[in-house]
């Protein structure tokens, strides 16, 4: 097993450059490593954080008074049946690698989540998702170790629970580490649908049309880097843990409540009747715009929903002080709450 370090400053690995020192770090190569490390810490009762990549992360100054795990295990496998391939990766593995292969090989269905920072074991727990794709519609089962079991187990997507920037893995926060996560994608040198309108604009191309698998990375990836959301250690807008917010989504109510106090705002009725209103809109509307400053934090000057870090200077009690003063601005002026995306560690919102 790996040697555990003691004292290691968390903040070179979170992309929003905050966190202070572990109690003690440790890294998993394989996923018996891991599943041993998780045991043997859960038998000594010691607090463990499963480390990935870092993008969804807001650690405490005061770093992390337990064990910190970064996940480094490696390998993908590649089945093939009824005309789809399977692929089942390890969590360890670059999540923007696995898709750049996927689309070399002419395997559709992530193409649209290029860019998007982080390893493959993260993916699950907040159904990653962005341009009208999330890992949802791919995922066909994870494997997991139940640290209240204490056993691995393969979870089927539907016991995953996914939904909008959530899974069941979120409702229960820390009992299951990702070990593993097999993707079911389409062999076709084509892109799924078109399913997001400025990509569709951007490519060329009608709403439900499909593209070269290529084009449609590079639309992707151009439309993020001119939101700063492709991580760049040229471009301080990409120290942030990607949008700090989601958009909030509104039972019949609220949305009444919300459409009394801004009529006309933009919204996108759901299939199950609720309202999904975009958060950048509001942020902005509640007068927050791009680049707005609190101290060493700074909203994204390309991006609303991003708060970032420009200088790396600035610790988490910085950037939560900005968080909360766009969120209080935001309920003052319409009355509804913002809520956080990233995972807050040690730190509260
Ligand atoms: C510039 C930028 C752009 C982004 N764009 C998007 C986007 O478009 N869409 C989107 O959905 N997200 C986006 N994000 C957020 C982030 O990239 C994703 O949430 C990503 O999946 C996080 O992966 P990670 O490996 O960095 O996770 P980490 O930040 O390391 O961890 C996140 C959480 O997952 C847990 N975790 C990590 N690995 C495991 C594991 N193996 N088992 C169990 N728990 C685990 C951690 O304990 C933590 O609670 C963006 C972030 C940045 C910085």
């Amino acid at each position: 097993m790996a040697d555990r370090l003691a004292g290691v400053p968390l903040a070179p690995y979170t992309t929003l450059r905050t966190g202070g020192p572990a109690r003690a770090f440790t890294q998993a190569e394989t996923q018996d490593e891991l599943v041993a490390t998780m045991a043997e810490a859960d038998r000594a009762g010691e607090p463990v954080l499963v480390l990935g990549g870092g993008s969804n992360l807001v650690v405490s100054d005061d770093g992390f008074d337990g064990l910190v795990v970064r996940v480094a295990t490696r390998g993908v496998e590649v089945t093939s049946d009824d005309g789809r391939v399977r692929v089942t990766v390890q969590a360890g593995e670059d999540w923007d690698a696995l898709v750049a292969r996927c689309v070399a090989e002419g395997w559709s269905g992530v193409e649209c989540l290029s860019g998007v920072p982080g390893l493959v074991g993260s993916t699950p727990i907040q159904n990653v998702g962005a341009y009208g794709q999330d890992v949802s519609q791919t995922v066909t089962g994870v494997r997991v170790y139940d640290r209240i079991a204490g056993e691995v187990r393969d979870l089927t997507a539907a016991e995953c629970g996914f939904a909008y920037r959530h899974s069941a893995f979120k409702h229960d926060p820390g009992r299951h580490v990702v070990l593993a996560v097999t993707y079911a994608l389409e062999r076709s040198p084509l892109s799924g649908p078109v399913a997001y309108r400025e990509l569709a604009v951007r490519l060329g191309v009608e709403l439900g049309e499909r593209v070269p698998l290529s084009d449609a990375r590079e639309g992707v990836l151009g439309l993020r880097r001119g939101k700063g959301m492709v991580l760049d250690p040229g471009d301080p807008d990409t120290r942030s843990a990607g949008s700090f917010f989601t958009n909030p989504v509104l039972g019949p109510d609220e949305a009444a409540a919300l459409a009394l106090r801004a009529p006309g705002h933009p919204r996108w009725d759901m299939p199950d009747g609720t309202v999904k209103v975009p958060a950048a809109w509001l942020i902005e509307n509640a007068g927050f715009p791009k680049g707005y400053e609190k101290g060493r934090a700074r909203i994204s000057t390309k991006h609303t929903l991003a708060l970032t870090n420009p200088t790396g200077e600035a610790g988490a009690d910085e950037l939560l002080a900005l968080a909360r003063e766009v969120r209080d601005g935001v309920h003052e002026k319409f009355g509804v709450w913002l809520v956080n995306e990233p995972v807050l560690v040690g730190v509260s919102f």
